[in-house]
Order: structure tokens, then C-alpha cells, then sequence
């Protein structure tokens, strides 16, 4: 497959990402983190600040510009790529989390990335407005978890060792753990098996769901 990397690249290229994060720099500029098919990019983009195409989670065409003896790309020509959700606000606070969350778990990375992670949120993007969006937040999550195989699929508590049966309760990163033992949500473990074996939430309730998010929002 054809791709590049910025260290092998000058001039210009045109490809899409998500905006995983934007830091206002001197006043107008901004400083953007995209994360492309294959690599998390930082870019820098003169007068950003008035651009309204740049903002946390939007899915954006655009051009980057490398030239010899500068670090940092140019973002040019960003062209947002909208989704129909985006004017519900709260499917889009829980958008930009989970993109947030992404560009934590990412941002230390300087390698070329598996495409999974621009995957998941680009197959997150085109149903998020069909279900509950926290509900596509923690599927994404398990998928992310299995692709870097730290999903815990054999229920054993990670403070006790001893098996989960029945009743389950997660910590973050989705650790198993008996409920006394973390003293935390009680979930139904038949229904996280499903969750965890088909990365499908159908056997939780929706208080579930909030709770388990939750654990979500401590970090991936
Ligand atoms: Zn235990």
C-alpha cells in the first residue's frame, strides 16, 4: 500500500484526518492535531483561530506543506468534511471526548500508526447518530483494546486473581474486577461477555452504558 510519512515527504499533499486536538498559539495561530490514516500529524496553522473548519473532532479534507529546514508542516486549503449529528450537542460533547481521549492515547506515539484508529472513528462517525453515541464510544473502545490486545476477555479480578462470576465491575482500561474489590458499578458479567467476545453493548441498560462511559472518560 502507497502512504507516506512526514520524514520522507517535501512539497505538498492532500489527504483527510480528524482534528484529535488544536492549541491557540500567538494570539490567532493554532497548532493542530490530525490524526491521518496512518500517522498523528501536527501542523500549524496561520490565523486558525478565525477558521470555524477547526475545531476538536471535525473530519477535515486539507493539504499539508512540508518544506526543508521548517519542523512543523503548514495546514492548508482544510476543507470540513460534516456529519449530520454535528448540531446535536450532546452527541458532539461525547464526539469530542472520545476524540480527545484518542489524542491522549496517541500523542507520544511518533511512529506510523495502524490504520485501525482512524478506522474506528471514521466507522464511529457514520452511525453516531443511530444510537446512543456512548454506546458506539465503548464498542469503538473494546475494538481498540483487542487490536492492542490488553482486552480482558478471561474474567479474572485483577486485585484478587480469583475468577468473576456473575457480577463484574470495571476499571479503567476495561480491568475485570469483583465489585467488593474495587467497590464500583455492578454489571451483569454474561452481558460484558458479549461486550467484550462481539464488541456489542445490546445486553446493557442505558444506566450501564453511563456508568460504564464513565470508566471511559479516565483515560484509554
Ligand atoms: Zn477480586
Amino acid at each position: 500500500m502507497l502512504h507516506y510519512t512526514r520524514n520522507n515527504f517535501k512539497g505538498w499533499l492532500r489527504v483527510d484526518g480528524f482534528i484529535l486536538n488544536v492549541n491557540l498559539v500567538h494570539n490567532e495561530d493554532l497548532i493542530v492535531s490530525v490524526l491521518s490514516k496512518y500517522e498523528l500529524l501536527t501542523l500549524y496553522r496561520f490565523y486558525g483561530a478565525r477558521h470555524s473548519q477547526i475545531q476538536l473532532g471535525y473530519k477535515i479534507d486539507f493539504e499539508t506543506e512540508t518544506n526543508a529546514g521548517i519542523t512543523i508542516s503548514r495546514l492548508r486549503n482544510v476543507l470540513h468534511l460534516g456529519y449530520p449529528w454535528l448540531y446535536d450537542l450532546k452527541r458532539l460533547m461525547v464526539w469530542q471526548q472520545f476524540s480527545q481521549l484518542m489524542y491522549k492515547h496517541l500523542q507520544s506515539n511518533d511512529a506510523e500508526l495502524d490504520s485501525i484508529y482512524y478506522d474506528l472513528l471514521d466507522d464511529a462517525g457514520k452511525i453516531f447518530e443511530k444510537q446512543n453515541p456512548k454506546r458506539i464510544a465503548i464498542e469503538s473502545y473494546v475494538k481498540l483494546l483487542g487490536h492492542e490486545g490488553r482486552l480482558h476477555t478471561e474474567h479474572f479480578c485483577f486485585i484478587c486473581e480469583e475468577e468473576i462470576i456473575n457480577k463484574i465491575s470495571l476499571a479503567r482500561a476495561f480491568l475485570p474486577a469483583h465489585p467488593q474489590c474495587i467497590n464500583a458499578l455492578v454489571i451483569d458479567s454474561q452481558a460484558i461477555e458479549v461486550l467484550f467476545l462481539e464488541a456489542n453493548s445490546m445486553f446493557l441498560s442505558d444506566i450501564e452504558v453511563e456508568q460504564i462511559y464513565a470508566v471511559l472518560l479516565e483515560g484509554l
